[in-house]
């Protein structure tokens, strides 16, 4: 093997490493962003951000809800309904789970995305 064969295989080997460890970084990232949709009578009334980590009071037509909005799940921290099932079912955490809410008419929905995942949606709407 020459000298220079050598530095070319060193080369493209970095190169591949450099790019497997930036998908990797860069999937794990994607992957880690969820967002929760809330319905009030069946209609998307506000898209939330789990990134935005925050406590957010909604009032729906049908009475009015404290969500708490943390990074890894979204609960229902109040609601004026008078069974309270939202409330006790706790925090959501993985997408795909949803907290619902009889009496108000309210979903609360948890989806995962990703800069793919969205063009994907769009799509499918
Ligand atoms: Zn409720």
């Amino acid at each position: 093997m020459k000298k220079a064969d050598g530095i070319i295989i060193a080369v493209v080997l970095t190169v591949c490493a450099a790019l497997f460890l930036f998908f990797r970084y860069g999937e794990q990232k994607h992957t880690n962003q969820m967002k929760a949709e809330i319905y009030a009578s069946g209609r998307l009334l506000q898209t939330v951000s789990l990134t935005d980590e925050r406590t957010r009071e909604f009032v729906i037509e049908n009475g009015k809800m404290i969500l708490s909005i943390e990074q890894d799940g979204v609960a229902v921290s109040y609601a004026d309904c008078p069974s309270r099932v939202c409330v006790r079912t706790g925090k959501i955490t993985l997408p795909g789970q949803m907290i619902t809410c009889l009496p108000n008419r309210v979903i609360v929905k948890l989806i995962g995305y990703s800069g793919f995942d969205q063009e994907v949606d769009v799509i499918a709407r």
